[in-house]
Parts: C-alpha cells; sequence; structure tokens
C-alpha cells in the first residue's frame, strides 16, 4: 500500500508553491519531469528538470494543444506497476512510471470572467491537463495525483511521516478531490455553452458547481453542508469579501442571499434602502432619504423578530446606519461597500460578519434556482418579474392616490420576497406588518395585521401601525375575507394579482368598504 515516490510530473498554469514544492521533492531524491514553461520555472530556479519534449522525443506542438498526450506520460500514469503484463510492456516500450503528477489546469474560469471572446475561451478549455488528472486518479493505486497547491504540504507531511512514500488511504482522497476537480471543470465548460447560446435558462444536466467550502453543518447540526459556486457573476453572498467576523453558516448564507436579493429591487440612485431578515423572511423593510433613516423604519416594523438578523442594504454602509444596526444583535451585514468609518464601528462587534459586494445585482436579469426532491431537481427562471406603475390596473371605484401607488408598488415588490402566503402591510415605504408561509391567506392577513399592533405597542404609539396602510397579497383574493380583514385591520389600499374566480365578489366588497385596489396581473408565488 506504501508507494516509494521516485518520479514526479509537473504541469500547472498556476504556479503557486510550486519551486518550493519541487525542490522539497528533489531534495528527497525524486526526479522531476515538466512540460514547456513549468519545466523552465524549475530550471530556472535551479533545480534540474527533464522536459516532458525529451521524454516522449517529441516536441509540443498545434501551439500548445497537445504537449502530454502520448503513451510515454499516460503510460507512465495509467501502467498498473505489479501487474506483470503492464511492467512487461512498460519495460518494452521504455515506459518509465510517474509516482506523482502535480497539474492545475488552464484557467478557463477565469478566463471567461475577464473576456468575452470566444476564441480565448475555447483556446482555454484544457484537454491534456484533465486527461492526465483523470489517469492518474484512476491510477491511485500507484499514483498521487495533486490538483491544488493547497495539498503540497499535506504530500511532503504523507513522504516524511511513511519514510518517503505514500500510503493508499492518502491517494484515494486526492483521487477523490481530482476528479470533482474535473467535473467542476467540465460543468464551467457546459455552462459557459449554455451562455454562449443563449440558452436562458440551461438544462439541468449543465447546472454544475464548484466546491467553494465546506461548512461546519447545515440547517440542523446533524446535516452535512457545502457551499458551491456555480460560476454566474451576479454580485451576492457568493461573490462578496469578507471584512470581518465569524465563518458565515448555512443559515446565514441562505438568509443573506434573501436579504440582499430584496434591496437590490430598489435603486440606490433613487433611494436608500434597508431589509432585515429572520429565516429567509423579511421582518422589515423601508426605503428612506439614508440609510440611516430606512434603517430606523425598517426596525420599527418588528423589532422582536429583528434581533439576530440579517441586515443588507443598497447603498454604502456608512457610520451613521452603521452605529444604529450595532446597537441590537445582528449575524450579518450586507452591503455594496462600507465606508471606512463604518468598518471602524462594526469592528467593535467582532462576531458580525461585514460583507461588501462591490454592487447590487440586477433583480430583471435571468438567472436559475434549484430545488431538490426526491430523486430530482426542479429547475426554474429566477423570479425577474417586476411590476411597474403602468401595468397597475385600478379595479376599483376609489383610485388610489399618489401616495398609495407608491407605497402599493413597494409592497408588491417586498411581497415578491415574502414566503407564500404573503401578506405585506406598507406604510410611507416601510413595512408596518408581514404575514408569511401561511397555509391560508386568511391567517398570513391576521398575523401580518397582528405584528402591525405589536409594532405600535413596543414603540409606544395609540394606535396600530396599519392605521391608514396598503396591503398587498403576493397572489389573488380567492375570497373577500382576507381582503375584508385587511380593511378592518386599517389598510386603505389593496394591490393584488386578480384572476379570481370570484374577483367580481372581491371588487365589490372593495367598493363596499370604500377601499382603492390595483391589479397587477402577475403573481408571485414563492415558496
Ligand atoms: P506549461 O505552462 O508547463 O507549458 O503547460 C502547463 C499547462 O498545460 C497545464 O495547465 C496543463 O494542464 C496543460 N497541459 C498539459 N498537457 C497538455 C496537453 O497535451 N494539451 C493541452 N491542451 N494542455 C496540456
Amino acid at each position: 500500500e506504501l508507494v516509494p515516490m521516485k518520479r514526479a510530473l509537473f504541469s500547472v498554469s498556476d504556479s503557486t508553491g510550486l519551486l518550493d514544492f519541487a525542490r522539497a521533492l528533489h531534495e528527497r531524491g525524486v526526479a522531476l519531469v515538466a512540460t514547456g514553461s513549468t519545466c523552465k520555472a524549475l530550471i530556472d530556479a535551479g533545480l534540474p528538470a527533464t522536459n516532458v519534449a525529451d521524454v516522449i522525443g517529441f516536441p509540443e506542438i498545434l501551439g500548445g494543444r497537445v504537449k502530454t498526450l502520448h503513451p510515454k506520460i499516460h503510460g507512465g500514469l495509467l501502467g498498473i506497476r505489479n501487474d506483470p503484463q503492464h511492467a512487461a510492456e512498460m519495460e518494452e516500450h521504455g515506459i518509465e512510471g510517474f509516482d506523482l503528477v502535480a497539474v492545475n489546469l488552464y484557467p478557463f474560469e477565469k478566463t471567461i470572467a475577464s473576456t468575452e471572446d470566444y476564441a480565448t475561451a475555447v483556446e482555454n478549455i484544457d484537454i491534456g491537463g484533465p486527461a492526465m488528472t483523470r489517469a492518474a486518479a484512476k491510477n491511485h493505486g500507484f499514483v498521487s495525483i495533486v490538483v491544488d497547491p493547497a495539498d503540497y504540504a499535506s504530500v511532503l507531511e504523507a513522504l516524511d511521516a511513511n519514510g518517503g512514500a505514500t500510503p493508499l488511504a492518502f491517494r484515494k482522497r486526492l483521487a477523490a478531490k481530482a476528479f470533482a476537480r474535473t467535473a467542476a471543470y467540465d460543468a464551467a465548460v457546459s455552462n459557459w455553452f449554455a451562455r454562449v447560446l443563449e440558452e436562458s435558462a440551461p438544462a439541468w444536466r449543465s447546472f454544475g458547481g464548484s466546491l467553494r467550502e465546506i461548512m461546519r453543518y447545515g440547517e440542523n447540526p446533524h446535516q452535512q453542508a457545502a457551499f458551491y459556486t456555480t460560476g454566474e457573476v451576479r454580485p451576492g453572498v457568493s461573490t462578496a469579501k469578507q471584512l470581518q467576523g465569524k465563518q458565515l453558516s448555512y443559515n446565514n448564507i441562505n438568509d443573506t442571499d434573501a436579504a440582499f436579493e430584496l434591496v437590490a429591487e430598489f435603486d440606490p440612485a433613487e433611494t436608500a434602502a434597508v431589509a432585515i431578515i429572520k429565516h429567509a423572511n423579511p421582518c422589515g423593510v423601508a426605503t428612506g432619504a439614508t440609510l440611516a433613516e430606512a434603517y430606523d423604519k425598517a426596525l420599527r416594523c418588528d423589532p422582536v423578530s429583528a434581533f439576530g438578523g440579517i441586515v443588507a442594504l443598497n447603498r454604502t454602509l456608512d457610520a451613521d446606519a452603521a452605529k444604529k444596526i450595532v446597537e441590537i444583535f445582528t449575524e450579518v451585514i450586507i452591503a455594496p461597500d462600507a465606508t471606512d468609518e463604518a468598518i471602524a464601528i462594526v469592528a467593535a462587534k467582532k462576531n458580525l460578519r461585514l460583507l461588501v459586494t462591490g454592487g447590487l445585482p440586477d433583480a430583471a436579469a435571468k438567472g436559475l434556482t434549484v430545488k431538490t426532491v426526491a430523486g430530482g431537481l426542479l429547475v426554474q427562471d429566477r423570479d425577474a418579474g417586476r411590476v411597474q406603475k403602468a401595468d397597475l390596473k385600478v379595479v376599483t371605484k376609489r383610485v388610489p392616490t399618489e401616495a398609495e401607488l407608491d407605497d402599493l408598488l413597494f409592497a408588491f415588490r417586498v411581497a415578491k420576497h415574502v414566503k407564500s402566503n404573503a401578506i405585506v402591510y406598507v406604510k410611507d415605504g416601510a413595512t408596518v406588518g408581514v404575514g408569511a408561509g401561511q397555509m391560508s391567506r386568511v391567517d398570513s392577513s391576521t398575523i401580518a395585521a397582528k405584528k402591525a399592533a405589536d409594532a405600535a405597542r413596543t414603540a409606544g404609539l395609540p394606535e396600530t401601525l396599519a392605521k391608514g396602510s396598503v396591503v398587498a397579497s403576493d397572489a389573488f383574493f380567492p375570497f373577500a375575507d382576507g381582503l375584508l380583514a385587511a380593511a378592518e385591520a386599517g389598510a386603505t389600499a389593496i394591490i393584488q394579482p386578480g384572476g379570481s374566480m370570484r374577483d367580481d365578489e372581491v371588487i365589490a366588497a372593495a367598493d363596499e368598504a370604500g377601499l382603492a385596489m390595483v391589479f397587477t396581473g402577475m403573481r408571485h408565488f414563492r415558496h
């Protein structure tokens, strides 16, 4: 099971740690073989390395497309050393085995992130690299395959702990990682093709991801979890820079994503916007002249639930907003950017995670969402639907005022990000009551109204915050009851998709209660 390390093959695009690793192997008596530029780098560093071209007696051709695709290389990677037939054939053809391969592939993912040029992308699809990686990984019985410079140190540790040899269990782990790498690489190529071909919703077969990190645990401590990135360039939790705080948990990532996608609905050039999220649902969302003002308004909606929440901002976090946010226990802050002053204020709370994204995602951009079901994946377009004022159809005798219209549109944008059944009360650009995730729309209405009354009580106000508010429903009211509950709570105007069999009944009830109501023609279920 222990294989002594005598000969190593290097072919790298990312030369991080290469020279130190190669030198350490050389000092342990390992012979070095390498492809063109990798070999040159080793020789320039004073290490004795043999060029692959000299091993195979054939030059690198076709502009580098064929460097290592040769029996003297692949035979050396795939030969079963203790099989007499293999050994005899290797001897006959002058094939020498490799005990270690250090490969990292042409940077395809980085290339497509930095250029739109088709030919450049295609030329950066590595062929020989994955072939060597897979060959060496298949033959892990004899070969160590290293695809990540971060693993160089562990190879040396293994050698030193085993008298210059590697144990089988170690080689197996390297092989598993190698196949994960080639799978992710091919998925990146396939996803890129889908994009080039303008398939707005690539089929699930091309839906791949690269392992970003292994999480401590999943939604619950007994569940294992990992974070994969799809290579989609969208400012958000997967691309953000974490300036401080503990590692993000599975739930943090899920909630932070929900929070940031929600504030991205509001154009920072028009208004500051803040969302406070708990369990992927907003417990307060508001717009304002400044982030500090918007935060105050958002917090007022449900200060009890906001404890331990995630705060997302649509503008650069400034000192005023930072001071307010750190006043209560908050898990994560995510914003396009943060001022130095704000960063210093947040630094006082060591565990509070601060993420900056460099921008806001385009709320109308296409993309995919994925959900698992037993034995399958459900893949759909992201809900990029955005109702505009011009889309609204007034269906009641009373026409909403301009102020009501602004709040109605705001409420509907928020409702899109609330789990169904979603009912959202809004007043003056701030949610005042959110009812989420109930099986009945009436229950969501009742809960939202109760939240508005609770919030008023907490703030020491005599009247429910729902008084004079507007209300949004993510899907139509099937009966008048949910709507009447909202009117009773104090709402004066309603926004909903419409389209129920009983729309006439619901409209008549609204007219009777003196409500203004608009239909959007678009539903925002979110389960
Ligand atoms: P070097 O810079 O050393 O000349 O080449 C290293 C890169 O070439 C590595 O990223 C490796 O994966 C890739 N590579 C090695 N052999 C081949 C081959 O035969 N064809 C192609 N297309 N790439 C190769």
